[in-house]
């Protein structure tokens, strides 16, 4: 498990998070079909270092069991929370969003059909 050091484009917000980077996934659903995030799935205790979450607006849909945190400056979304089926709180890291990595290196492992589910 590394840990990687991510941030929102303005930098406002920021933190820590170990994650692995092989079983990446994105969705399709109507949240992530227009945000486009890459993600990796921890649970929150993962998640360390956290800056600037003021600066996050809490945007919920749907059933409203996932935040999803936005930076209300640049609109950067380096994570959202909610409660996995096992009841501990998971976190999306969304692995775009770490400093220094270039996306175009990383594989999908998995696709979901989120529009669907
Ligand atoms: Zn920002």
């Amino acid at each position: 498990m590394a840990t990687h050091h991510l941030s929102c484009h303005c930098g406002a917000v920021s933190l820590d998070a170990d994650i692995e980077l092989d079983n990446l996934m994105t969705c399709n659903c109507s949240m992530c079909g227009r945000t486009g995030a890459i993600m990796a799935f921890v649970p929150v205790s993962k998640l360390s270092h956290i800056a600037g979450e003021a600066n996050l607006t809490d945007y919920q849909f749907g059933p409203k069991r996932i935040h999803h945190g936005f930076c209300k400056t640049c609109g950067g979304r380096p994570f959202a929370r909610g409660p996995g089926h096992d009841g501990q709180e998971w976190a999306m890291v969304n692995v775009r969003c770490i400093e220094g990595l270039d996306v175009h290196t990383l594989e999908i492992a998995r696709k979901y059909d989120g529009k669907s589910a």
